[in-house]
């Protein structure tokens, strides 16, 4: 979904011709949005003289800048499209949109664009506004699905102890921010994944249970796992997340969440860089039942480095799995924003109003003390608030004095 912009109100588009096919830089943008501005843009490096239509930059700060005042329009309605997410990672830190082209490889997941592996014929579903983005955002966000979502696929090539390699294949529902990085603190899929740590929640049952039906639309799936719970949180009677899943429609086809592995030893990958952690994990898991020839699908919350899951994946294959699937909720962002992040302010007590759930699982903002303010409703509706947030953390034509006044 689109983190930054309003996505009925997209008025430029800025193309990377340092990495676009000729299909995308000549595509009819304006048969999607009448009248929508481009912007050809090019490192100045690049750039030959001929290409009188491009616009060379030294940097994207100031790229942005020159776009924001030639286009005349907030950076909630400019959008960027781009073969290379280097330079889409840089549009993300100024809250512009981004799609890229390709898919996103793994070491590159920190950094995840609005919208990845757009094919040319899916941009006319995006620009219009049909293709709605990755699914366990849509969820956390409207609470139920759409016929137009996407996945976030990672393919990685896990290696056995008999020196063979198998693909393993990975599903990530959306983007998770962490307290840490303050990318976007009111984050719709972030706050759900914290919750989903210690309740049931609903959109992420809803978000399993439908990816769930969509690998078995195309793969005959044998068994249904989960990473299990550490020894050490079980004797902490931590809740139990994906026990307490649902999973409606898998179960009335026939196929149950069961328990396949189980956990050796305790360990923790929290700050651990990957190298630790994948040294960490090794061995750390036994199997319960016999897999062997099973398709498998596996079920995880959170995507840091991908070395507990692909952990799992291994032992799987190394007892004989046929094929194993996994699917992730969402994966751990690392991107900083440029931009200062500001809150939005309760208009009865000038506080900041943050991301809450009433008792039907809903999301909306409220202060802290929303339910004091008895005279007004104070709280704002989730749709509503992040239109708000958006317009509120754009970014701003800054006026820099030159250099040259100074003397
Ligand atoms: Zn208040």
């Amino acid at each position: 979904m689109w983190k930054w912009t309003d996505p009925d109100n997209i008025k430029a588009i800025i193309l990377d011709a340092d990495s676009l096919d000729e299909a995308y830089l000549s595509f009819p943008y304006n048969q999607y949005i009448p009248e929508v501005q481009l912007f050809f843009v090019k490192d100045i490096n690049n750039m030959n003289d001929k290409e009188i239509e491009i616009m060379g930059y030294y940097d994207t700060t100031t790229l942005l800048q020159d776009i924001l005042i030639r286009s005349k329009c907030d950076s909630t309605s400019i959008i960027s499209i781009s073969n290379n997410p280097i330079f889409l990672k840089e549009m993300m830190q100024n809250h512009i949109g981004t799609i890229l082209t390709c898919i996103l490889a793994k070491d590159l997941l920190r950094n995840t664009p609005d919208f990845t592996d757009c094919t040319i014929n899916s941009l006319p579903k995006i620009l219009k506004g049909e293709l709605y983005g990755y699914g366990a955002e849509v969820y956390a966000t409207y609470g139920h699905g759409f016929p137009s979502m996407s996945l976030l696929k990672c393919k990685s090539q896990i290696l056995l102890n008999d020196g063979t390699e198998r693909e393993a294949i990975v599903f990530m529902g959306g983007r998770y921010y962490s307290e840490k990085h303050r990318y976007l603190l009111n984050d719709p899929l972030s706050y759900e994944v914290l919750n989903f740590k210690r309740n049931y929640t609903d959109s992420v049952d809803l978000f399993f249970d439908s990816v769930i039906s969509f690998i078995r639309n195309y793969k005959a799936i044998d068994v249904l796992t989960y990473i299990p719970l550490k020894p050490k949180d079980i004797n902490e009677k931590k809740y139990d997340r994906f026990r307490n899943l649902k999973l409606v429609n898998s179960s009335q086809n026939g196929i149950k969440l069961q328990q396949v592995l189980g956990f050796n030893k305790d360990f923790s990958q929290k700050g651990n860089d990957l190298y630790v952690r994948k040294e960490i994990v090794k061995g750390a898991f036994n199997v319960l039942s016999d897999i062997k020839g099973k398709n498998i699908i596996i079920i995880d919350d959170v995507y840091s480095t991908g070395s507990t899951i692909e952990e799992a994946i291994k032992t799987l294959y190394e007892n004989g799995a046929n094929k194993v699937f996994a699917v992730l909720l969402a994966v751990n962002q690392m991107t900083e924003s440029n931009i200062e992040y500001h809150n939005l302010i309760c208009r009865e007590c000038g506080k900041e109003m943050k991301l809450k759930m009433n008792k039907n699982g809903k999301l909306f903002f409220g202060c802290s003390a929303y339910k004091q303010h008895k005279a007004i409703s104070t709280t704002i509706d989730l749709e509503q608030g992040l239109n708000l947030l958006k317009d509120k953390n754009k970014l701003e034509v800054t006026n820099v004095r030159d250099l040259e006044d100074e003397y």
